[in-house]
């Protein structure tokens, strides 16, 4: 979209502290944090809304999300982030294109959780039913926007082969830290001069 915003940061036209690029998804620093660390991790292709897109594209993204916040509160020295998205207008959405928040939490910084944002009137009785409603509603297959299979360019180059995966015996447990290799594919630039906010400032 040509008046879009992000739009023209994910094509370069305006400057941002850009973290993280593949060929679907663009991740940069909030121009106005709500703490340090807020970033905001955007597909490239123009969407309002979450569900608007491809369940693969949403997938990459989320995989985006999941190592961003593996990471981004530990760099800025705390261990807790709220992550969500302000999907659509009445959701607080100011800026049209789809974006997930990653907003590290510290102690004392005045926020409340995601459930504080809504206080709506709910007849508890109505439950039951609605939960039925969505039971049924997810087996529906025509929730999901299937597309052709997409591939990152990262993926395509670097996706390890088949013999090297860790071989982890079903019976044995989970190794604590994630293999080297996981993180191989995910390159910052600049990584090594990436500040270290571990000692920031708390208010
Ligand atoms: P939302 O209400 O979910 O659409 O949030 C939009 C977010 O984008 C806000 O947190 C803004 O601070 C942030 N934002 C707006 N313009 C820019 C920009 N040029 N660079 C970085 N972040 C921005
Ligand atoms: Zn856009």
């Amino acid at each position: 979209m040509t008046d879009c915003i992000f739009c023209k940061i994910a094509n370069g036209e305006i400057k941002t502290l850009k973290v993280y690029e593949d060929s679907l998804n663009f991740a940069f620093l909030d121009i106005n944090p709500s703490s340090l660390g807020h970033t905001l991790i955007i597909p490239k292709k123009h969407y309002q809304k979450l569900e608007e897109m491809l369940e693969e594209e949403a997938k990459e993204m989320f995989s985006l999300v999941f190592k961003l916040a593996k990471i981004i509160p530990k760099i800025v020295g705390t261990s807790s982030c709220n992550i969500g998205i302000n999907n659509g207008k009445l959701a607080g959405q100011e800026v049209p294109h789809l974006q997930f928040h990653i907003i590290p939490r510290f102690e004392g910084d005045k926020g409340s959780p995601i459930q504080g944002l809504v206080r709506m009137k709910v007849n508890k009785e109505e439950l039951p039913t609605l939960a039925e409603k969505i039971k049924k509603e997810i087996k529906n297959p025509e929730i999901v926007r299937e597309g052709e299979e997409v591939k990152t360019e990262d993926k395509k180059s670097k996706e390890p082969k088949k013999e090297e995966k860790p071989k982890v015996k079903e019976t044995e447990e989970r190794p604590a830290k994630s293999p080297e290799r996981e993180w191989q594919e995910f390159n910052f630039e600049e990584q090594d001069k990436a500040p270290d906010f571990s000692e920031a400032r708390r208010e």
